[in-house]
Parts: C-alpha cells; sequence; structure tokens
C-alpha cells in the first residue's frame, strides 16, 4: 500500500505521459486553433469569395467554396479547432447553408473574448454576455424576418443569394434557382418533402445544362443488351431477390454418373431459370428493378418477352423506386402478385458517353423528382452539385423554417445594433461582452466587403449610417463590384433559420472554448 502524500510533497493523480496545459495557456491555445481554423474559411465567403483546393493524402482533389466541404476535408486535429468543424457541419446538417458565416463568426467571437481575457474580463462574465446577446440577436431576427408568406420570386432569390459564386459555370444562378424552387414545388404538399428532391451529376457534356426530371435516375445497367430502352405506361416491379441458380445442382449431388445425370442437372437448372423468367412474365411486368444478381439466361428470357430489367439495384434506390412508383418490395419472387405492381409514364435507358442511365419518369405513387446536371468535368459538377443542395435547403428553409431576412450582411448590422443598444442596460463588466458581441458580428459585412475588393472600414462606416437612415442597409455584391444598398430591393434574401443557426451554434462554441481553462491530455 502506498503512503498517504504528506503535506507540502506534490501528488500525483494522472498517469505520467498525460500531458496538461492550464490556465491562461490552455485558453490561449484553444482560443488560437478555434480562431485559425475560422481563419481558413474566411476567403471564401459571399459571392466574390475564392475557392479553396484541397488534395488528399491519396492526391484526390476537391474544388469548393463551401465551408462545410473545406473543414471537413481538411485534416483537423486539435480539439478545439474541431469544434469550430462541428459548427460548421452541425449547420450544414440543420439548415443546409450558412457554414461560412457559423465558422467565421465563432472565429470572431473567440477573437473577441481573448481580447476580454487580456483585460481581465472573467470568463464567465464572457459566456454571460454572449448568451444575453444571442438571446438579443434571436429577437432581432424575428422581427426583421419579412412578412407574409414567401412567394415564388422570393424563393428564387434566396436560392440566388446561396449560390452566386458558387461555381454555377455557364449556367449562372438565375435559371438554376428557377429549378430549384420548381423542384421543391413539385414535392410541398402539406410541408417539403426535401428527401424526395435528389441532384444526378452526369459529366461529359461540353456545355453545362440542368433539367428537372419528374421522376428518379438509376445509374445501373440493362441486363441484357436486347431488351428495349424506352417503355412507356410500365408496370414495375421491385424486387430484393436473386435471380440465378438457388445452389448448383451439379455441385450438390456428387454421385453425378452418366452423361444423363448430368444432363438432367443442367436441365433442372435451366427450369429453374426459366422459372424466374416465366413468373416475371406472367405476372404483366414491364420493368423489373432487382437489388440482386440476374443470371444471363434469365436476361435473355426477359428479353424475347420485352421486359426490361435491372440488377445490383441499391438498397436505396429500390426503396426509393418503390416509393415513387407504388410498388412493394418483394422478397421472394413466387410471392409476386399483381398488387406488389407500381406503375410509371415512362422508362427510359439513357446513353452518356460510356455510362447509361435510367430514368423512371412519372411514378403513380409520389412525387420524386431529380434535377440533373450535366458539366464538363467531375470538379465542375460536384461543385455545381453542393451549389444546387444549398439551394434546395435554402429554399426548403425558407417554406418550413419562419421565412426570409434580409442577407448581405445587412440582419448582422440589424442585430449589432440592437444589441449596441440593449448592452447599456447590462450591468457589470457583462456589459462588454455584449458589446463585443456586436463588435463580433461586424465581421461578416466586413469580410463580404474585403472579398468584393472594397475597403472594408470605409464600407463598414457608410453601411452604418445608411442602416441608420433607412432602417436596413447591406453590401449587394454584383459582378465585380459592391455597393451598400438595401437587400431587399436587391433580392438577396437568406432564410431566417441559416442565420438563428449560424448564431446559436457560434455563440455555443465560443463561450465552450471559452469557459475551458484545463486541458489534460491523455497520450
Ligand atoms: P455561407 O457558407 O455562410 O453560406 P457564402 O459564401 O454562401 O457563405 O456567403 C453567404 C453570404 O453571402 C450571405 O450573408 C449572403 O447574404 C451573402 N450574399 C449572397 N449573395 C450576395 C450578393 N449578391 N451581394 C452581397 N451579399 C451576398
Ligand atoms: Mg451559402
Amino acid at each position: 500500500m502506498s503512503q498517504p502524500a504528506q503535506r507540502g510533497q506534490p501528488m500525483f493523480i494522472l498517469a505520467e505521459d498525460t500531458e496538461r496545459t492550464q490556465g491562461d495557456d490552455a485558453q490561449s491555445s484553444n482560443i488560437q486553433a478555434g480562431k485559425a481554423v475560422s481563419n481558413t474559411v474566411r476567403s471564401t465567403l459571399g459571392p466574390r469569395g475564392m475557392d479553396k483546393m484541397l488534395v488528399s493524402d491519396s492526391g484526390d482533389v476537391v474544388i469548393t467554396n463551401d465551408g462545410a466541404t473545406i473543414l471537413e476535408e481538411m485534416d483537423i486535429e486539435h480539439p478545439a479547432a474541431q469544434m469550430i468543424v462541428e459548427v460548421s457541419s452541425t449547420q450544414e446538417e440543420e439548415v443546409g447553408d450558412g457554414t461560412t458565416t457559423a465558422a467565421v463568426l465563432s472565429g470572431e467571437l473567440l477573437s473577441r473574448a481573448e481580447d476580454l481575457l487580456d483585460d481581465d474580463v472573467h470568463p464567465t462574465a464572457i459566456v454571460e454576455g454572449y448568451h444575453e446577446a444571442s438571446r438579443i440577436a434571436q429577437e432581432t431576427i424575428d422581427e426583421h424576418v419579412v412578412d407574409g408568406t414567401v412567394d415564388d420570386e422570393q424563393l428564387t432569390q434566396v436560392a440566388v443569394t446561396s449560390m452566386t459564386g458558387k461555381g454555377t459555370g455557364d449556367i449562372g444562378a438565375e435559371p438554376l434557382a428557377e429549378t430549384v424552387v420548381d423542384a421543391i414545388r413539385m414535392v410541398e404538399t402539406d410541408g417539403v418533402d426535401r428527401d424526395s428532391v435528389d441532384v444526378r451529376t452526369q459529366k461529359g457534356a461540353s456545355s453545362s445544362a440542368t433539367e428537372l426530371i419528374e421522376g428518379i435516375i438509376s445509374e445501373e445497367e440493362p441486363v441484357h443488351e436486347n431488351m428495349p430502352t424506352n417503355v412507356e405506361d410500365a408496370s414495375i416491379a421491385v424486387l430484393d431477390v436473386d435471380l440465378e441458380v438457388r445452389e448448383s445442382n451439379i455441385d450438390a449431388e456428387y454421385n453425378v454418373s452418366s452423361v444423363d445425370q448430368l444432363n438432367a442437372a443442367l436441365d433442372a437448372e435451366a427450369n429453374e431459370l426459366r422459372e424466374y423468367a416465366d413468373t416475371l412474365i406472367d405476372s404483366g411486368v414491364d420493368v423489373a428493378f432487382i437489388t440482386g444478381d440476374v443470371d444471363d439466361r434469365v436476361g435473355s428470357s426477359l428479353a424475347t418477352e420485352d421486359v426490361l430489367a435491372f440488377e445490383s439495384v441499391s438498397d436505396d434506390e429500390a426503396e426509393s423506386i418503390a416509393r415513387a412508383t407504388g410498388s412493394s418490395l418483394v422478397g421472394t419472387i413466387d410471392d409476386l402478385e399483381a398488387d406488389d405492381l407500381g406503375s410509371a409514364d415512362r422508362v427510359r435507358v439513357e446513353k452518356f458517353g460510356e455510362d447509361e442511365l435510367a430514368f423512371i419518369e412519372g411514378g403513380s405513387n409520389a412525387e420524386a423528382v431529380t434535377v440533373f446536371v450535366r458539366g464538363g468535368t467531375d470538379h465542375f459538377t460536384d461543385e455545381l452539385e453542393r451549389a444546387l443542395n444549398d439551394g434546395l435547403d435554402v429554399v426548403t428553409a425558407a417554406i418550413e423554417k419562419g421565412g426570409v431576412v434580409a442577407g448581405a450582411g445587412a440582419i448582422e448590422i440589424a442585430i449589432a445594433d440592437a444589441i449596441r443598444q440593449e448592452a447599456a442596460s447590462v450591468t457589470g463588466r457583462k456589459q462588454l461582452a455584449v458589446e463585443a458581441f456586436a463588435d463580433a458580428l461586424d465581421v461578416l459585412p466586413r469580410t463580404l466587403a474585403t472579398n468584393a475588393g472594397m475597403d472594408p472600414i470605409d464600407a463598414l462606416v457608410e453601411l452604418r449610417s445608411t442602416h441608420d437612415s433607412n432602417g436596413i442597409a447591406g453590401i449587394i455584391v454584383e459582378g465585380q463590384n459592391g455597393r451598400v444598398t438595401d437587400p431587399l430591393e436587391a433580392g438577396v434574401l437568406d432564410p431566417a433559420a441559416v442565420k438563428r443557426e449560424a448564431i446559436e451554434s457560434a455563440t455555443e462554441a465560443a463561450t465552450m472554448i471559452t469557459r475551458i481553462d484545463d486541458v489534460i491530455s491523455a497520450s
């Protein structure tokens, strides 16, 4: 038994190789790490933001402007830095846009917290002040939500706002935004069924194009080359089966001793396969989507009867096809009944360069919509896919999660103003933190201005004075230039939910990091 520690002697409670940083050092290292992460994405903010090229260990290249994607692709290890990455990924999951905004704001809140700590403001006062300011921010957002139901024009503006500067290529944000709004309107009944809208990309077109497909696109190719490639008014079966010989009769029976027996075994196989094909054909199926493998002989029999069949269809795809066409997912071929079949207006197979795609259009049951994008390279279609998903998410958020607010930094200026006004009534040092929060918000319009090539200080001064006289003012970026004006008039709108979420999660991460004064890491 070890002796109890004597007074004045150190007592070791941690393993020998544990690393520990405490007090100011811990705080400062965490804050530096958080700021560093946030700084990496700063230059991508807004329509004139730059792109980043990220190269992985294995040499894969991603070119993007999307905050969440950048932070996800970077190999960030520092635990405090990792928290900023989480802010951005939570933002992506919750509302689908505003990931750079959230990361930049987190960094700025940390930077201001650092100054306050240097001035001997206690972390608790900072945390309380930030929470107080965040509450005022949420109220201000609510007050600034544009009145009335959001109409198609506004939704298109929201989509354009989220997609400008996102590598939309020769298509431009406007037509893409219209496609996005059309797609969302198609899956809107009581609410928006966002999951029913898919984005599919196909490289290989010389110039880019998007098409709205009222249905699903599958990457699977027909089982047999003689199958039809265009079926109208199709009865559809979705099967979770393998259409192969169950177990080879020849392997199983090692007592095959004569040619007759071998032939009998082969016949039995052929019969089994023939039966699969017949069951499908007799049920009146025109098109079958099969998750398992299909024997060539089955494929050939189906082709003879003009049945179109796809094999190795993924489970997800099988489910969406079943849902859209009103088919049941059948697990045993013998159980297939007329009731299980669904239908679609049209199933067609089209060739794009090397690839073949199947289009399942006009499913009888649920609306399923696919935004189909073509472009020259994978880098381009990948970034376009991210932009379209942002567009789809913001339109959904605007409809479902409480409307839209003025973008282009205007809402941030309004929030900062409201916070400064209320700060006066906050007592003690907490007031300094409330004011610091307002100053931190300025980073967003300031960064927009910087990225648009404007002088950030002049822009901020003009913004504030225009805000004071007009009530609302943002930095509108058009082409190469930026000017201070009313974003509502210029049609730069963001979903209120994107701003709410960004402020909430940035506050949370910054206060959490500020509160830490001891880092104990096991090696
Ligand atoms: P995030 O990842 O935060 O969405 P973005 O790079 O998409 O970052 O930039 C979003 C910001 O850019 C929003 O504040 C939005 O209002 C603003 N913005 C978008 N279009 C314009 C425009 N034409 N002029 C000024 N600001 C714009
Ligand atoms: Mg965005």
